[in-house]
């Protein structure tokens, strides 16, 4: 059984065919448990009720940086994400973190929310979500300032260098690959997957977005996380059932609120 432990089943992309049908052709391909990412916290009622239509399901809550400038989300505080984070099915906090690529938000909120986030997860003791692009030093040091060194997670959709995914690792966090593994120009990232100790690996779709090889291009779904554990097995000479053994465990582990089922 495989996990994807990142994907926005909340989003417009899955209405019209409804989250059941995309559940349903995930398990058919082998995937048992999904973890739906909140982006807005504005919108967390919505993700709740995906996460409440099916035992397979589980969610997060948390602002994407993105979003940290919005109105919805620009005054939340620890408080209300610890608040939130109290119902059975929410497993993580996130996805936060920064964006330094597209800057939708300004650096100083951005930094600010993130670290937001973090506080939080250190009083709940929940694994962050964090997404960082051209951030690399940022991140990482707001990850050690705000947790104190307790605060433990996943960087998700993982595309930075060896530098990033060392830091990472020593902070004892989880690196989850996405179907970015299996692009044609992304060798120095399949590097990393080479490099990362098997107990700290993850697989996600990040879906809607992003689809694998050989789905590049067209709406992605948690069915193709496939792609993406059978190029871990690939890189690292192993099968995909013991690539999918392996990081069904390591998700289990982490999000240890989410129960196999
Ligand atoms: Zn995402």
């Amino acid at each position: 059984m495989l996990v994807d432990s990142h994907c926005h089943l909340d989003y417009e992309d899955f209405a019209t065919e409804g989250v059941g049908e995309i559940v349903k052709r995930a398990q058919s391909a082998g995937v048992g448990h999904f973890l739906t990412i909140c982006t807005e916290i504005s919108k967390f009622p919505q993700i709740l009720a995906v996460a409440k239509s099916s035992p397979i399901i589980n969610c997060t809550v948390g602002t994407h940086p993105h979003h940290a400038a919005d109105a919805g989300e620009i005054n939340i505080k620890k408080s209300d994400i610890v608040d939130l984070t109290k119902d059975p099915k929410v497993a993580g906090i996130g996805e936060t973190g920064l964006d330094y690529y597209y800057k939708h938000s300004p650096p100083e909120e951005q930094q600010r929310v993130f670290a937001t986030h973090i506080e939080a997860a250190v009083e709940t003791g929940l694994p962050l979500i964090i997404h960082t692009r051209d951030a690399d030093d940022d991140t990482v040091r707001i990850m050690r300032e705000a947790g104190q060194g307790k605060a433990r997670g996943v960087m998700h959709c993982f595309s930075g260098g060896r530098k990033l995914a060392d830091a990472s690792l020593d902070l004892g966090f989880y690196i989850s690959f996405s179907g970015i593994i299996t692009f044609k120009k992304a060798d120095e990232l399949r590097d990393v997957v080479k490099h990362v100790p098997m107990d700290r690996i993850l697989v996600e779709t990040d879906s809607p977005y992003l689809a694998p090889v050989p789905h590049r291009g067209k709406r992605n779904e948690p069915s193709f996380v496939v792609h993406t554990a059978q190029m871990v097995a690939e890189l690292r000479g192993m099968t995909a059932e013991a690539v999918a053994q392996q990081t069904t465990e390591n998700f289990f582990k982490l999000f240890d609120k989410a129960k196999r089922q």
